[in-house]
């Protein structure tokens, strides 16, 4: 993989910061966009702009077959049976939030359990909050070792026949920890339960097979993947799809609509009421033929050499603590520097043009459970460089120097 070749597709690595060439480290939070993306979406609405599915006029047509055709590289890019199992959302948050919505207000009722873990996202706890309190549930929590990985033996304490679904985060977002979540979808099955998985952080690095993880249901978002904001999708097994209740009504996802009453569409259309996000929903091709065509095993090998490069770094600065050191991780380094808050660091690396993440990373729990307010948190995409960990190194160096 020749990452200087990669750099030229991406605009945004030529801007500087403050003075000096940027160092983009946030791509936890969001990944850059290369030119593909962007020449995606700049031919849509200079070309073929227009509402999509019922126009029979040539744009219509052609806007039609882009959306769909990114339906399909959807279901290819994640191993999905069939076109009718993905569901176009605004991204995982709103995945997942469907879910609930429609699965879990048809299937969860009182004395239930959902069963999620200690280092979900904001997005992977609150509507499974909100549902239970709905309708009298309860919420278990599978707690996380002191490495950052998951207690698989108490997982396999909490899951129970009373546990009606398992939603897990594929890959932690705050860690960096790759979850062993087929192993935990087996189990779950095992007592009855229906499984989601939050891809939101995996699907990016790890080769996705959603027949093969046996999920019921997974979640990522486009704009993590390289592609645009929002737009994401939602896997569901077609009988699950089928048999859950609609989501939004509006246009699109109905059959024949009276006073009376209305019939809704089929798989996918059901679940996608209004006009979607069809400019980048069609960019996002563009995004998943990016990745296909460099290989997500040659992204990973370069990714994991930055990981062992910069946990390796880190390590030798004074009073650096590496939250999240589990067997299994991805390109991600959280650390907290003793006697420093986060913010600090963050601010004092944005001066020096060194773009890194700061705070809770949405996951207030897990900062809980480590005892700590936040952690600076460098996580490394395709394009990044050796070169730009020895900034942030030199730069910590430097805050470090300064601050304490
Ligand atoms: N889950 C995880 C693990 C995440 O990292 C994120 C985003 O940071 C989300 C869910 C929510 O994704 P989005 O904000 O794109 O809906």
């Amino acid at each position: 993989m020749n990452v200087a070749e990669i750099r030229k597709q991406f605009p945004i690595l030529e801007r500087t910061v403050k003075g000096r060439p940027l160092v983009y480290f946030d791509n936890a939070a969001t990944s850059q966009k290369p030119l593909q993306v962007i020449e995606a979406l700049r031919h849509y609405y200079s070309h073929y702009n227009a509402n999509i599915h019922r126009g029979i006029h040539t744009l219509a047509e052609e806007a039609t077959m882009a959306y769909e055709a990114t339906r399909m590289a959807v279901k290819d890019f994640i191993g999905a049976a069939s076109t009718e199992e993905i569901i176009f959302t605004r991204g995982t948050t709103e995945a997942i939030n469907l879910v609930a919505y429609t699965w879990g207000r048809q299937h969860i009722s009182k004395g239930d359990e959902i069963l999620i873990s200690e280092m979900e996202h904001h997005s992977n706890i609150v509507p499974w909050q909100l549902l239970c309190e709905e309708k009298g549930a309860s919420l278990k929590v599978i707690p996380v070792e002191e490495d950052g990985s998951l207690s698989i033996s108490a997982f396999r304490e909490l899951l129970t026949e009373r546990t009606k679904l398992l939603s897990v985060v594929h890959v932690s977002n705050a860690l960096g920890t790759v979850n062993p979540v087929k192993e935990m979808t087996d189990a779950a099955h095992a007592v009855g339960a229906k499984v989601l998985i939050d891809g939101a952080q995996s699907a990016v690095h790890l080769d996705i097979d959603v027949q093969d993880l046996d999920a019921d249901f997974f979640a990522f978002s486009g704009h993590k993947v390289y592609g645009p904001t929002g737009v994401g999708a939602l896997y569901g097994k077609r009988e699950l799809l089928e048999s859950m209740p609609v989501f939004q009504g509006g246009g699109e996802m109905i059959r024949e609509v009276s006073f009376e009453k209305t019939t809704y569409a089929d798989l996918p259309y059901k679940y996608e009421a209004g006009t979607p996000n069809i400019a980048d929903t069609i960019a996002l091709k563009a995004a998943l033929d990016f990745i296909s065509e460099i290989g997500k095993v040659n992204i990973r090998t370069h990714e994991e050499t930055l990981l062992n490069y910069a946990t390796e770094q880190l390590k030798t600065l004074p009073g650096l603590r590496i939250i999240g050191e589990a067997q299994n991780k991805v390109s991600l380094v959280s650390f907290v520097i003793e006697g420093i808050h986060p913010q600090d660091l963050g601010v004092l690396l944005d001066n020096m043009g060194i773009a890194v993440r700061t705070g809770h990373h949405c996951t207030q729990p897990l900062m809980k459970r480590f005892g700590i307010p936040g952690t600076v948190r460098a996580s490394f995409a395709l394009y990044n460089q050796k070169e730009e960990i020895d900034s942030l190194v030199a730069g910590l160096q430097k805050a470090i120097k300064m601050l304490l």
